[in-house]
This record gives structure tokens, sequence and C-alpha cells, in this order.
């Protein structure tokens, strides 16, 4: 474990006792800062979290993560506090799938089966038929019947390599992450030139340049999977730079790279921006204060439930494998 320096760690005990006190879960993503991690009930992917949201018998719900993964737990429990450290941390993949015009682009195409990602608003989801996430999507395109026509949103990245894997036609919505789409293939080409042995493993949110470079693909828990079950010990990862401290708490002895990003910054690697604007501070804060609350219309909880658990249903544990 990491060593904290002594505020962090009273700051961390603070919310150990008020979880306590208050019969509270953290949730966090695995791109959550280190020592909000360390204090996290559960840390994993937005299936992994997604069903933790699901089954947690607590009653204050504090998400370290972004809106549209906080919202996900508020529809699935609609009579708990569902909390989130900064109210800002959005989604630049979300916000790229406007509803009106999502509205528009549904209806000219009536005859559609809508799949999207969970990463998009409550509002988009009451659109959808089912929601999926990069653990379990190809699954759930698999699932429907052959003859059905798909939109897949709003990540087009990820529905292009859906297409590749499945064989299916999609209509695919033009969004996209900025993080998974900052990498350069230049660059990682250059650093695996430095590093031979090293196996470039990435999200299927990147762009397919980056994706053909890679010797396996697949979500965040998959990535982890991929480094357990393999005797390769270096590893090249196209992902969020979060998840990079997770990989190296659970496989000291491996050599875990972060793929470069095209322009430079401190770490030369991947940040979300979104996820980084929790804090330990914000988290005790809010966990203290009990805002700020994700707070959702019934009718959109109620149709957003919808697709949501029909995913629930069909993810018993799957990694997409390249
Ligand atoms: S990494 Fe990309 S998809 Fe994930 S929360 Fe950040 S902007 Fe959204």
């Amino acid at each position: 474990m990491k060593e904290f320096p002594s505020e962090t760690q009273e700051l961390q005990t603070r919310v150990q006792i008020l979880k306590k006190k208050k019969n509270a879960v953290v949730l966090a993503h695995y791109y959550q800062e280190p020592a909000i991690k360390e204090v996290a009930d559960f840390v994993g992917d937005s299936l992994e979290l997604a069903k933790k949201a699901a089954q947690t018998s607590a009653g204050i719900i504090v998400f370290a993560g972004v809106h549209f993964m906080a919202e996900t737990a508020k529809i699935l429990n609609p009579e708990k506090k569902v909390l989130l450290p900064d109210l800002n941390a959005g989604c630049s993949l979300a916000d790229s799938c406007e509803p009106e015009s999502f509205r528009k682009f549904i209806e000219q195409h009536p005859d559609h089966i809508v799949v999207t990602y969970i990463n998009c608003s409550a509002e988009i989801k009451t659109m959808s038929d089912i929601v999926c996430t990069s653990s379990n999507a190809e699954r759930i395109i698999n699932s429907i019947p052959k003859e059905k026509k798909i939109i897949f949103a709003p990540d087009k990245n990820l529905g292009d390599y859906l297409i590749r894997k499945t064989g299916r036609e999609m209509l695919l919505w033009d969004g996209s992450c900025v993080v998974h789409e900052a990498f350069s293939i230049d660059k990682l080409l250059d650093l695996h030139k430095k590093y031979p042995s090293a196996r470039i493993i990435a999200h299927p949110e990147s762009e397919s340049h980056i994706l053909r470079a890679a010797s396996y693909i697949g979500s965040t828990s998959g990535l982890i999977k991929y480094i357990a079950k393999t005797d390769w010990t270096t590893f090249i990862v196209a992902t969020e730079a979060g998840i990079l401290y997770d990989m190296q708490k659970k496989f000291p002895e491996k050599t875990i790279i972060p793929a470069p990003a095209k322009e430079d910054n401190s770490c030369a690697c991947s940040e979300c921006a979104y996820m980084k604007m929790n804090s330990l501070q914000k988290l005790h804060l809010c966990l203290k204060n009990e805002t700020p609350e994700i707070e959702l219309e019934e009718r959109i909880m109620e149709k957003a439930a919808l697709p949501i658990k029909r995913m629930l249903e069909l993810s018993i544990e799957y990694v997409v494998q390249n």
C-alpha cells in the first residue's frame, strides 16, 4: 500500500469513522486517485460498480466516479441517498450524446434496437433498449437476434470495435472519450521499440490504430485479469492512467508502463480530468455534510432502470478477448 502523508491518513481515518456512523458505502472507480481508492469499500469498473450499487444494503452510497455512474447508482437505488463528491465530475463521452439530437437520430431509424454504452446520461438511458459496459458489450450485442438492426451509442470507437468482433452491422453515434483518443500511435510504437518484450494492452474506447497495435483489448477489469493470467512481465497500458496504481499494487513484480499521450503532460500519460475532480477532501466533506446529492425525476429513474436491469440480468462475468 502506498504511504500517504499524515494529513491524508488523518482524513482517511475520518472517512472510515463517518462511513460506519452513517451506514454509508464508498464505491470508487479505478480511475480515482489512490487516496480515495484506499478508503473505498469497493473499487471496480463500470459494470462491477453497477452490480455493487444494485446489491448494497447501505443507506448512503458515496460514488467516487463521474456523474453518469452516480446516476446509475441512484436509478438502481431510488430510495437511497447517492452522493457524488464533485457534481461537476462529468464525462466527455456522455456529453457527446445530447438528448434532443439523439431522440431525432432514433426517430429517423425506428426499426432499430438501441444499445447504449453505460457512459451516457440518465436521459439517454431512457431512450435505450439495453445498456452495456465494455465488459459485457460483446455478449449484449450477440444476445440480440440477428435479423434486428442496431443503433450503438455513444462511443464510436467501442462501436467500431464491436462491429469487427461480432460481425454485426450497427449504426454508430459519433461520440468519443477525449482521454482514450489522446494516445499517440507514433509515441506508442517508439515506446514499444524501447521495450520490445512488452505486451501492448488497450481499452476498446481507444482509436482503431491503437487497438490494431494491441495484443489484448479489454475492459478495465479485463486488462487486470489479462495481466494476472499471462506469463508476460512487461505491459504498455492504453487506458486512463489511474488503473496503473491498481495494476502495480496487484502485480508488484511486473512492469506496467502507461501508453504515451499526444500532448506532453506531467506524467506523459492520459488522465481523466473529470475523474480527478473528486479528491479525498471533497469525499470527506460530502460524507460529512451529505451533499452534493444526485437527484433525478421519478419518470427518468423508472424508464432508465429498465435497460440497466436488462444488462445486469445478462451480465455473467465476461471479458472481451482479442
Ligand atoms: S475516461 Fe473518458 S469515458 Fe471515462 S469518465 Fe473520463 S471522459 Fe468519460
